[in-house]
Parts: structure tokens; sequence; C-alpha cells
């Protein structure tokens, strides 16, 4: 059974965040530790802790994430220029919030890796 987190008071506004987009499925915030200009965070309503946690009944859901993206990108004016959709996997993918989130990141060149702390076989 999957614990709840941080992000479930965020989804029923128990803590205060910078809620860009609600809706019955999906939640939408600022980051509050931002690694780019821009810097949003994708998630469902609906408590998933991991990638691996999803299920073929999720697929829909998870478009979702996708397409809040897209608009959210378009929100922010930085369709054009580009940004990068992330969602880390448990510890060696950096994932520290077990409910899964997509994390937009834009508004700058990202180089070609997010990795700042991070060389290959390190
Ligand atoms: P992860 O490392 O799990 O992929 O990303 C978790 C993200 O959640 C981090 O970027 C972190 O800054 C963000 N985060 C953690 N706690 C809070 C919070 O209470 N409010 C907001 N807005 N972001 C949070």
């Amino acid at each position: 059974m999957s614990e709840e987190t941080i992000f479930r008071k965020i989804i029923n506004k128990e803590i205060p965040a910078d809620i860009l987009y609600q809706d019955d499925f999906v939640t939408a915030f600022r980051d509050i530790s931002p690694q780019a200009p821009v810097h949003i965070l994708i998630i469902p309503n609906k408590l998933i802790a991991t990638v691996n946690d999803i299920e073929v009944e999720d697929e829909v859901l998870v478009g979702k994430l996708y397409t809040v993206a897209k608009k959210l990108a378009q929100q922010e004016g930085i369709d054009a220029s580009g940004y990068r959709l992330i969602m880390n996997c448990n510890k060696d993918g950096g994932q520290e919030v077990f409910h899964i989130h997509l994390h937009l990141l834009g508004g700058e060149n990202l180089g070609k890796l997010i990795c700042a702390e991070k060389t290959i076989g390190e």
C-alpha cells in the first residue's frame, strides 16, 4: 500500500503551493526549488507512487499529464523555445517524492541533459 506524500496536501490545498492548473484528475504547481526559470510539477490527483506502479488503467491519466504540460508550456511562453519533461523513478532516478510527477523545465537552454553533479561512470 502506497503512502500519501506532501503532494496530497498540495492537491487538497492543506499547504500552500503556487497552483497553476487543477481539475478532477490533475494538479500542476511551481516547484519549491526551481532548477530552471520555469519549473512546474504536473501530478495525477490519484496517488501512483512510482512509474513502476502505473497500471494499464492509468494510461489515459498519465497521458493527461502531458496535455496539461503542453498547455502550461504555452501559458508560460516556452512552447516555441522548448522545454524538457522528466519523470524520475526510484533512487537511481533521483526520485524524492513518491507520488509520480512530471517536471516541466524551461525558460533557458537546458543543454543535453540535466546532470549538474554527476558525470557518467562516477
Ligand atoms: P523528484 O526528485 O521526486 O523527482 O522531485 C521532487 C520535486 O518536488 C523536487 O523538485 C522538489 O523541489 C519538489 N518539492 C518537494 N517538496 C515540495 C513542496 O512542498 N512544494 C513544492 N512546490 N515542491 C516541492
